[in-house]
């Protein structure tokens, strides 16, 4: 689905997290949000979330207006850097969760249910993992795990904040590609948080440069390499034309 961010403006006491912030994210594209840390980036996934409200500005999905719709009517499907899975459930329960949390009407009788959890987990290729706990799995398992659950909503759009932060960079390297072709082959619609330009830059269809709450640039990866557009982007990305 379309999303459209106008004019997005967000501050926390004195400090500025988000200034008349505009983006278009396209049905079907895979958009990195580079940028060093405390530059806004998790604050604007936040108010696509729902989970914070701006100051200023509109959130669309689509044709509809959600700037100001509770988070749980959004259908946005969200993962983070740390996991965030229940120790205590095993794999196909934390899955089954995404599933169990859909308002009334698109909640899934017990077989569609089992059948739908296992469908996710064949997505993700951990099937066999189904009845294993958090735990038993190593890091790059468990995003993935954290991945299904995120889809079981079948989100409008999937939020993904540094998801692969805590992983060492040959999974990471795994990981990212197998999101982007995953991506591209079930038509998802994402937003892909990062401080890392490698990863944005390899990644996505698009790139969006934040710097303290700004954008500075929006780009395909090529031109955002090639032509850095400000001194920011030319000093952040390193390079030396
Ligand atoms: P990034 O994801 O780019 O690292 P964030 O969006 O997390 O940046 O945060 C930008 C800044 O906004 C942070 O440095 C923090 O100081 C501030 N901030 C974020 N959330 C809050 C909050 N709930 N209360 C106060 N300050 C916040």
């Amino acid at each position: 689905m379309n999303i459209r961010i106008e004019n997005l403006s967000k501050r926390f006491g004195s400090f500025t997290a988000l200034e008349g912030v505009s983006l278009d994210v396209r049905s079907g594209e895979l958009v990195a949000i580079l940028g060093p840390s405390g530059s806004g980036k998790t604050t604007l996934l936040r108010v696509i979330a729902g989970l914070e409200i701006p100051d200023t500005g509109r959130v669309w999905f689509g044709e509809e207006e959600a700037t100001f719709r509770p988070p749980g009517e959004r259908r946005v499907g969200f993962v983070f850097q740390h996991y965030a899975l229940f120790k205590h459930m095993t794999v196909f329960e934390n899955v089954a969760f995404g599933l169990r949390v859909r308002p009334r009407s698109r909640r899934p009788d017990r077989r569609a249910l089992e059948a739908r959890v296992h469908e996710l987990l064949r997505l993700v290729q951990l099937d066999w993992a189904a009845q294993r706990y958090p735990a038993q799995l190593s890091g790059g398992q468990r995003q993935r795990v954290a991945l299904a659950r995120a889809l079981a909503v079948e989100p409008r759009v999937l939020l993904l904040d540094e998801p692969f932060g805590a992983l060492d960079a040959k999974v990471r390297e795994e990981l990212r590609r197998w999101l982007r072709r995953l991506h591209d082959e079930i038509g998802l619609t994402s937003i892909f948080v990062t401080h890392d330009q490698k990863e944005a830059l390899e990644i996505a269809h698009r790139v969006v440069v934040f710097n303290q709450g700004r954008i500075e640039q929006v780009g395909s990866p090529e031109e955002v390499y090639d032509h850095p557009a400000t001194p920011f982007v030319y000093h952040f990305l390193g390079r030396a034309n």
